[in-house]
């Protein structure tokens, strides 16, 4: 009786389970996302006890300074995630942006945000970038502009993890001086880090102080 009251004041359905909400997600979709809890590594995001740093980044210290990531990417996170990116269902990236938001209100502050660039070609393709689409909702200056790939990468998602860090080697260059700045990188998923440790190399380079990340999901660590 209650769904079909709000669904009478509200006319929405949920996204996800096509019950009547009055947002994206009905009130069950949202409490069932999943959200991480706070052991995690500092660095990376990945599982680590107590939220110390975890070993992978003591050994090999990534460019990024620190990773905040808001959900697990599994179902139903990666549901959404991948309509976003791959059906042009815009009207998520505010959602997946009040998830991050949830995150970020312990963080501490930056100058600038930096969404992971698509190559002009991709970019002509999907017609938007999701990553500048999240940015947007996130309420820092934005500077879509200021990172580019300036070459071609096969999509990572279609490479074994042993292969990625040398797919997107080289492949970002920033074009203006960040002297000191605080920025941080936007991205929908992170899986192994390679795309962000080379963008975090290419924004340090141009002068920025820290490089954090701030991705929606966090994928479970590479194999
Ligand atoms: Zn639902
Ligand atoms: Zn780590």
């Amino acid at each position: 009786m209650l769904r079909k009251l709000s669904r009478l004041f509200f006319g929405g359905t949920c996204f996800l389970c096509r019950g009547a909400a009055a947002g994206l997600l009905c009130a069950d979709c949202d409490a069932d996302l999943p959200r991480l809890d706070a052991e995690r590594c500092p660095r990376c995001a990945l599982a680590s006890r107590g939220g110390a740093p975890c070993g992978r980044c003591l050994a090999h210290p990534p460019r990024y300074d620190a990773t905040i990531a808001a959900l697990d990417y599994r179902f139903p996170a990666d549901v959404l995630v991948h309509a976003l990116k791959f059906r042009g269902e815009l009207a998520l990236a505010p959602l997946l942006g009040a998830l991050l938001r949830e995150k970020l209100s312990a963080a501490p502050g930056v100058d600038v945000l930096v969404p992971v660039p698509l190559s002009p070609r991709r970019l002509r393709e999907r017609g938007y970038n999701q990553a500048v689409e999240i940015a947007r909702s996130l309420g820092a200056p934005l500077d879509a502009g200021c990172c580019e790939r300036v070459r071609e990468t096969r999509a990572q998602m279609e490479l074994p993890f042993d292969e990625r860090a040398s797919n997107v080697r080289g492949a970002f260059r920033c074009s203006r001086a960040l002297s000191g700045a605080r920025v941080a990188v936007i991205d929908d998923v992170m899986t192994t880090g390679a795309t962000l440790d080379e963008i975090a190399a290419a924004l340090k380079e141009a002068g920025a102080a820290r490089v954090v990340n701030w991705v929606v999901a966090r994928t479970a660590p590479p194999a």
